[in-house]
C-alpha cells in the first residue's frame, strides 16, 4: 500500500504552482491537483517522477496524461457539484479521481481490460466510487445519458455525433480532435435540441481514441 507522505504533499504543492504558472486559474481545479496523490496511479518504475509535469506510461501502450493537460481539460469542463460527468478513457484513474473532487457523480469508461481492472483496484484502495465501465466509450454511455459534462481523454478523428446526443441542454463536451500526431482541444456546448456551439483551444498530443467512432 502506498503512503502519501509530507514529501509527496510538498511535491504536489510545487506541481500546483507549475500548472498555475502555465495558466490554470480555477481554484477548485488547483485544489483537486493538490489533493489527489498522483503517485498512487504510477507504475513502480516511474514513481519518483510522479510529480513532474509530464505524461508517463501506465502499461498496455497507454499513458497517464500530463498534469497540466488534466488541469486544462478539467478547467474547460467547468464541473459543478451537482453535475453528472462522463469520462471516456479511464486509463490510470487519475483524471477520474480529480473529477471526483468536484462532483460525486462520475461515470468513466475504459476500452482496455487490463487497465480497467487496474484502475478499479486503485479506486477501491482509495475508497473512491465512480461508476466504472469496460467498453467502447467512443459511443458514450447511452444507457446512462444524459450527462452535464463529457470529457474525452484520448485523441479523436472526429466529434462523435452520438456523444453530442448524450449531452443535457447546456451540457459541455471537451474533446481533443485531429490526426494521431496532434489534436486541437475543442469544447462543444449544447444550446438547443440541434444547436451546438464550438470553441477551439490549443494543440495537444493524446494517444488515439479507439473504437467505432475513433481510430479503427
Ligand atoms: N484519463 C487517463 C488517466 O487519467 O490516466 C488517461 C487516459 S490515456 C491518455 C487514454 C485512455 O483512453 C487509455 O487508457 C485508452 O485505453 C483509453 N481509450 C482509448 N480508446 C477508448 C475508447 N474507445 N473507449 C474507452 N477508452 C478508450
Amino acid at each position: 500500500m502506498l503512503t502519501d507522505s509530507y514529501r509527496h504533499k510538498g511535491m504536489r504543492k510545487s506541481l500546483v504552482r507549475i500548472v498555475q504558472e502555465k495558466g490554470i486559474k480555477d481554484k477548485k481545479v488547483l485544489q483537486a491537483i493538490d489533493q489527489v496523490p498522483r503517485h498512487f496511479f504510477f507504475e513502480k518504475a516511474f514513481l519518483e517522477q510522479a510529480y513532474q509535469d509530464k505524461a508517463f506510461p501506465i502499461g498496455e501502450g497507454q499513458t497517464i496524461s500530463q498534469p497540466y493537460t488534466v488541469a486544462y481539460q478539467t478547467e474547460l469542463l467547468d464541473v459543478r457539484p451537482t453535475d453528472k460527468v462522463l469520462e471516456i478513457g479511464t486509463g490510470s484513474g487519475y483524471q477520474c479521481s480529480i473529477l471526483l473532487q468536484l462532483t460525486p457523480h462520475v461515470y468513466t469508461i475504459e476500452y482496455n481490460e487490463v487497465l480497467f481492472h487496474k484502475a478499479n483496484r486503485q479506486f477501491q484502495l482509495m475508497g473512491l466510487s465512480p461508476f466504472t465501465f469496460l467498453g467502447d466509450g467512443s459511443e458514450g454511455l447511452p444507457q446512462h445519458a444524459p450527462f452535464d459534462k463529457i470529457l474525452v481523454t484520448a485523441g479523436a478523428p472526429i466529434i462523435p455525433k452520438t456523444l453530442l446526443r448524450q449531452l443535457t441542454l447546456g451540457g459541455k463536451l471537451v474533446i481533443p480532435v485531429g490526426d494521431t500526431g496532434l489534436q486541437k482541444m475543442l469544447r462543444i456546448t449544447r444550446m438547443g435540441e440541434d444547436e451546438f456551439t464550438k470553441e477551439v483551444f490549443g494543440n495537444f498530443k493524446f494517444v488515439p481514441l479507439l473504437g467505432k467512432q475513433g481510430w479503427q
